[in-house]
């Protein structure tokens, strides 16, 4: 089943020419790491695909539908890339945050059952901040805030989850968190997951696929194809194809 699908897309942002053309799929169940310069339009192909930005021309689908129509929107968990930083007088707690994940996939009247209770309990403690509970989040640290943002993206364990460089500002001890529980719900759930990064060098190490993007499909295939392939050495040199390879050979 195809989660997204992507034809002939154009964005465009006023009359500049973002990218054009561009024709992909992912399927269920998919790791997919993009990849590409910086300003190449990463975070704006996934903000198309979300529905927050108007394609000029071609279409999208998730999960078979037009962004526009979609309305299962529980079912798709996003971290932007620029995260809002809570100021410390904003007045949620940690547990409260993180139980806004599940309130946006329920009608009115929102009140949490005791299961959606132990479904908070759970996130926390996947994400190690079972002792932040009752902390407000504007007076943890940028990491600690980061987990408890990724707690509440996991929480309605989305079927799509998509990531926009979720881990450029936090300490490796949450990076690793963070990916030992990515892989989880990928393997385990088989969440189908979009992860935008930098670390390309490490990237093999869990994505199935990768995407590199720089204003079009440069490569869209599994590691052992993009290793394997001659026009991307011609394209990266051989030398950058195997620091993006190394790790996983
Ligand atoms: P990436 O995520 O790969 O770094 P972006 O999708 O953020 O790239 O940006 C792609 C291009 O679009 C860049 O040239 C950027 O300057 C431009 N851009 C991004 N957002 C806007 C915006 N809201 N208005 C105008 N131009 C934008
Ligand atoms: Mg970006």
């Amino acid at each position: 089943m195809q989660i997204v699908s992507i034809e002939n897309l154009s964005v465009k942002y006023n009359s500049t020419d973002i990218f054009s053309g561009v024709t992909l799929a992912v399927n269920a169940g998919d790791y997919v790491a993009l990849a590409g310069p910086n300003g190449s339009g990463k975070s704006t192909l996934i903000k198309t695909m979300l529905g927050l930005i108007e394609p000029a021309a071609g279409s999208v689908k998730i999960f078979g539908v037009s962004p526009s129509t979609f309305a299962d929107w529980q079912k798709v968990g996003y971290i932007p890339q620029r995260l809002v930083s809570f100021s410390p007088y904003f007045p949620a707690t940690v547990e409260e945050v993180v139980s806004m994940g599940l309130l946006s996939g329920k009608r009115f009247p929102k009140r949490l059952s005791s299961k959606d209770n132990e479904a908070i309990d759970r996130a926390l403690s996947l994400m190690d901040i079972t002792a932040l509970k009752d902390k407000k989040i504007g007076e943890l640290s940028g990491g600690q805030q980061q987990r408890v943002i990724i707690a509440r993206a996991v929480i309605n364990e989305p079927e799509l989850l998509i990531l926009d460089e979720p881990t450029t500002a936090v300490d490796p001890e949450t990076r690793e968190k963070f990916f030992a529980v990515i892989d989880v719900l990928n393997k385990n759930k088989n969440t189908t997951v979009m992860l935008i990064t930098h670390d390309t060098g490490s990237a093999g190490r869990y994505a199935s696929k990768l995407l590199y993007f720089d204003r079009r499909v440069v490569f869209y295939g599994t590691f052992k194809d993009f290793c394997e392939s001659e026009n991307m050495a011609e394209y990266f040199g051989p030398g950058s194809q195997h620091l993006i390879c190394h790790r996983h050979d």
